[in-house]
């Protein structure tokens, strides 16, 4: 097992951990960047991506991070494969294990595991996720304007997420499993008196059908069994979302979903020298610009807490 010490190491590389490289190594902390199991991130799955400013024709998701791990590689990130398996932030330095491969020690930590979508685990979806399958209707939403789409959830995202597609589709179709919505009571009534939303209580997803893009859904109603297809050319998901922090359980303070808690208007956890940023502390906003924000945050914060120490 490969033992060394950094100043700066960096777990995860979406646009988090990209961006607190390309600052840190421009700070000469010479940061070390483990890349995890989804190099790249959640964008790694998305396709068009038009709202992230300074591409004003757009971008493919895995190509935008093609080009953020080169400008970090370009300051000299030493960029690696590998999954952090444990941690134990209260030693110091900070010791982290990469699976069976390599135990790192760090004067400070940046968290940026990000968080991931929530699944219903069929074949079809899988298969149709670069065609109309998203978690994201802020990424998506606008390739389905005027079209119809299916919402599958119940929670606050859910009706969020009908809202949002209801102002740009002409008709948005939420299936929610039980009878009633977990969503705050605002919210659901917002999305139950949006016209061209209708809400189907009791219905889950069977199939999506289409072979290389979503073209309806089989549903189900989930007290007669009766079976329904509904016409649509989009199909997403808000079923929740799951923070990639269990690794940090017992030692960061995180909320009961594992959303990391940083002090506000800082990356700091609640331990010093050990920063958060983008999806894995972030369970409002997860967006890919407000990841990079705080991955520069963090680089930041990383660099003022090393010059104390060296003062
Ligand atoms: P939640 O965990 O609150 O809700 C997830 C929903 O998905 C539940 O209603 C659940 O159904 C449903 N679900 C889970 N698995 C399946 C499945 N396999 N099939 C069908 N439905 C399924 O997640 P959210 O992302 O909605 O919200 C996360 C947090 O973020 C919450 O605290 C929320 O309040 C907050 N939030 C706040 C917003 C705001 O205030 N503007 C906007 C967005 C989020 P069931 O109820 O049957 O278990």
């Amino acid at each position: 097992m490969i033992k060394e010490h950094v100043k700066c190491l960096i777990i995860g590389s979406g646009p988090a951990g990209y961006t607190a490289a390309i600052y840190a190594a421009r700070a000469d902390l010479k940061p070390m960047m483990y890349v995890g199991l989804q190099p790249g991130g959640q964008l790694m799955e998305t396709t068009e991506v038009e709202n992230f400013p300074g591409y004003p024709d757009g971008i493919q998701g895995p190509e935008m991070m093609i080009q953020l791990r080169a400008q970090a590689e370009r300051f000299g990130t030493d960029i690696r494969d590998g999954l952090a398996t444990e941690a134990f932030l209260n030693e110091t330095p900070k010791r982290i294990i990469i699976e069976d491969k390599a135990e790192i020690t760090a004067d400070t930590v940046i968290i940026s595991t990000g968080a991931s979508a929530k699944w219903l685990g069929l074949e079809s979806e899988e298969r149709l996720k670069s065609g109309g399958v998203s978690a994201c209707a802020v990424c998506d939403g606008f390739f389905y304007r005027e079209q119809d789409v299916v919402v599958v959830g119940a929670g606050d995202s859910a009706c969020e997420e009908a809202m949002y597609l209801a102002k740009l589709c002409n008709k948005v179709t939420l299936l929610v499993r039980k009878s009633e919505f977990r969503a705050s009571k605002i919210m659901a009534h917002r999305t139950m008196n949006t016209e061209n939303i209708e809400v189907l209580f009791n219905h889950e997803t069977v199939e999506v059908l289409g072979e290389t893009v979503v073209e309806g859904v089989k549903i189900k109603n989930n007290i007669t069994n009766q079976e329904a297809t509904l016409e649509a050319t989009g199909f997403f998901l808000a079923i929740g979302h799951k923070p990639n922090t269990d690794i940090f359980k017992g030692q960061l303070d995180m909320d009961e979903v594992g959303y990391l808690d940083v002090k506000p208007g800082t990356t700091n956890t609640n331990i010093e020298g050990v920063y958060a940023a983008g999806d894995c502390a972030d369970k409002t906003y997860r967006q890919a610009v407000t990841a990079a924000g705080t991955g520069c945050m963090a680089a930041l914060d990383a660099e003022r807490f090393l010059a104390q120490l060296e003062h």
